[in-house]
């Protein structure tokens, strides 16, 4: 069977993949670009992924991303190190970070999102990180750590730095945490070396001078203070999105979509149903 088009998927997380996949195995050509720091996937940064169909036992999110990589490319999808930049849906062209002009058929957004950033009074002289799979093994088992935020994201990191370090502080400006999953805060409430500190705001951050490296934190308009060794913060994404113009077909899928809920399963899902909506609305 002749190739029936050619398709330009944007972001390589679970939507952009199953979407590529899908194509792929109904006879389109897929190209995968994605631009590791504007659109690597979100889900690689998940210490255990628990209700993802089918492991019973979890997975980390980059092993499951893996293998969905894996599975798209033994499919015939290609990916690329570079993101697109712009499209102009008229012209079915867009630009990628090398300044290649790429033609295409049909155009899939699967950007993802990306973490929003903590501020305040002395932050910009701080490390924030914002990953704790990739940063956490910066510390060790005599450091004490803050997390900022208390949704699904804050508590999965502040765990699994609590395996890493002597304590983690979780610090939520409110007097609730939103968490959606009773087994985790189960597992939080159980776990001797996390402790929460509700109604606590970060207002200021300074540097710890009898401490390498370390931060004195100034909560709630200097009240009270905490030293810690490092910085997580946790405290939700923003969309990545690609300048679109023209008024041509483009599609969107995953957690770039407005509204999104931030669920791998949700993401894959929805890259397969876009993924049917262009092969329907082509010719065999
Ligand atoms: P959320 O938006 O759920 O939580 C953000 C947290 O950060 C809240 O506690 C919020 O406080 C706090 N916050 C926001 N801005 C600031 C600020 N400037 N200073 C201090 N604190 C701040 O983000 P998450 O990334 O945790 O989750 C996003 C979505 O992804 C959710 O739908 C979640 O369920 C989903 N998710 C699911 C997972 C899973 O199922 N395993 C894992 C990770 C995420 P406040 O409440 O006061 O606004």
């Amino acid at each position: 069977m002749a190739e029936k088009g050619k398709i330009v998927v944007a972001g390589a997380g679970i939507a952009g993949l199953t979407c590529a996949l899908y194509l792929s195995r109904a006879g389109f050509g897929v190209d995968v670009y994605s631009n590791e720091c504007e659109t690597m996937s979100c889900l690689e940064e998940a210490p255990l992924v628990e209700n993802f169909p089918g492991f019973p036992d979890g997975i980390s999110g980059s092993e499951l991303l893996y293998r969905v990589v894996d599975q798209a490319v033994r499919n015939g999808v290609s990916i690329y190190p570079q993101g697109i930049v712009s499209v102009d849906s008229e012209k079915k062209v867009c630009i990628d970070t090398d300044g290649r002009k790429i033609s295409y058929d049909e155009f899939v957004m699967a950007t993802g999102v990306s973490h929003k950033k903590f501020t305040c009074p002395g932050s910009e002289l701080a490390v924030i990180h914002q990953c704790a799979v990739c940063d956490g093994g910066l510390y060790g088992e005599n450091d004490t750590l803050a997390v900022i935020g208390g949704g699904d994201s804050a508590i999965g990191d502040a765990l699994y730095l609590s395996s890493l370090v002597r304590k983690v502080y979780v610090l939520i400006r409110r007097d609730v945490l939103r968490v959606t999953n009773k087994f985790v805060y189960d597992r939080l409430v159980a776990t001797e070396n996390v402790d929460v500190m509700k109604s606590t705001s970060i207002t200021r951050i300074r540097r710890n001078d009898d401490v390498d490296g370390a931060y004195v934190l100034e909560l709630n308009n200097g009240k009270s203070e905490l030293d810690v060794n490092g910085i997580f913060s946790c405290i939700g994404f923003d969309v990545n999105s690609i300048p679109i113009s023209g008024n041509g077909r483009t599609w969107r899928c995953g957690d770039c979509r407005s509204g999104a809920t931030r669920q791998a399963v949700v993401a894959a899902g929805n890259g397969a149903e876009v993924a049917l909506s262009i092969i329907n609305s082509f010719d065999f």
